[in-house]
């Protein structure tokens, strides 16, 4: 069965509707890695999005898929021991190895027939409201964002940790009443001035706060998380399946994304251990395409908070996939998760797409 198996790579940049600038970051496209693993006339697709300042490349994903024996597929349902080698090939390369886990889920579904949810027995009315990511701006243009979004979401996430945080939150609540989830990305340094914040924010709609402090200031983090009046989410401090446990006592939830924990097959691990730690679950995304973005709407049944406005964010989508609708990512009907490049399911936007 091995000798016929494909994987193809090509490099792709997706370019962002708005300027996305962080605490510590700022930019204007992403670039992600775009595979295709076919077998018998079958192909599943996969992703690789990788923000910059993670350390991954379009080549470093590109060298690391070559080095896949595509001989492990021999049985491609044996998902455990075949990830689990592709995991062992070398440390690190995470959203490389999201890409590949993301294409063989595919290709399964369509062989089986069934988008991943239904495969995991999920209600895809159960999959949350996804946020709104609105990155640090002026003021002004914050409203403008907020006003124009208001309509279509559900709740905002909006990144602190600038100088005119209180502005920015003032500026969405001009706009608009929608709920707000606040994401520092390790921005705040001193754990009586985030408690303040904190505490402010509790009286202006926000739902929750992701990654106030650095990952290393583990002690002040537990300080904040039982005095703060809102849940405390890891985002930077947890990538992967063994990183869960130690999220327990410190936070009081843990934002799971694929091209963190090298795709859906761990992605729903953490899910799981997560819940047996009394961790509530938020899924997450890069500035992904639709691609990866559908990938994981598969498993949004499952989570207490969806954040999965990645591909929202980008100007050039190279595929269709899962949908915006009445504020929520609702999972794909299509087989595998369902994502399919638009010069397959639209022609019509071929030449600007690809
Ligand atoms: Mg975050």
């Amino acid at each position: 069965m091995s000798a016929n198996w494909q994987l193809r790579s090509s490099a792709f940049t997706l370019e962002l509707r708005h300027r996305f600038t962080l605490a510590n970051s700022s930019r204007t496209t992403t670039p992600t890695l775009l595979v295709e693993l076919e077998y018998d006339g079958i192909v599943g697709y996969g992703e690789s999005a990788m923000p910059p300042y993670l350390g991954e490349t379009q080549a470093t994903a590109a060298e690391f898929l070559a080095r896949i024996d595509l001989a492990l597929l021999r049985d491609p349902f044996r998902t455990a021991e075949v990830l689990g080698r592709v995991n062992a090939i070398a440390a690190g390369n995470h959203a490389a190895k999201a890409a590949f886990d993301i294409a063989l889920h595919d290709w399964l579904g369509k062989v089986l027939g069934q988008p991943w949810y239904r495969i995991h027995g999920l209600d895809p009315e159960q999959a949350p409201v996804t946020s709104y990511t609105i990155g640090i701006h002026a003021p002004e243009t914050v409203r403008q964002i907020a006003a124009a979004a208001s309509g279509q979401y559900r709740a905002f996430k909006i990144k602190l940790g600038g100088r005119q945080d209180r502005e920015m939150i003032g500026a969405i609540r001009d706009a608009a009443a929608t709920p707000i989830r606040v994401d520092v990305n390790q921005g705040w340094h001193d754990r009586d001035h985030a408690l303040r914040e904190i505490e402010w924010l509790a009286t202006q709609g926000v739902e929750l706060v992701e990654q106030p402090m650095p990952v290393a200031s583990v002690d002040d983090l537990a300080w904040l998380r039982e005095r703060s009046p809102l849940p405390i989410v890891a985002d930077e401090a947890v990538q992967r399946l063994v990183d869960v446990r130690s999220a327990a006592g410190v936070y009081d939830g843990v934002n799971i994304k694929l091209m963190k924990c090298t795709g859906m097959r761990e992605a729903r691990a953490m899910i799981e251990r997560a819940r047996a730690l009394d961790l509530r679950v938020m899924l997450g995304c890069m500035t992904e395409s639709s691609c990866a973005i559908s990938a994981a709407a598969q498993l949004a049944p499952l989570v207490d908070w969806a954040d999965l406005d990645g591909a929202l964010l980008v100007a050039n989508d190279p595929f269709d996939g899962a949908m915006l609708s009445d504020g929520r990512i609702v999972p794909c009907e299509r087989p595998g998760h369902g994502a399919v490049p638009r010069s397959i399911a639209d022609p019509r936007v071929e030449s600007s797409a690809r």
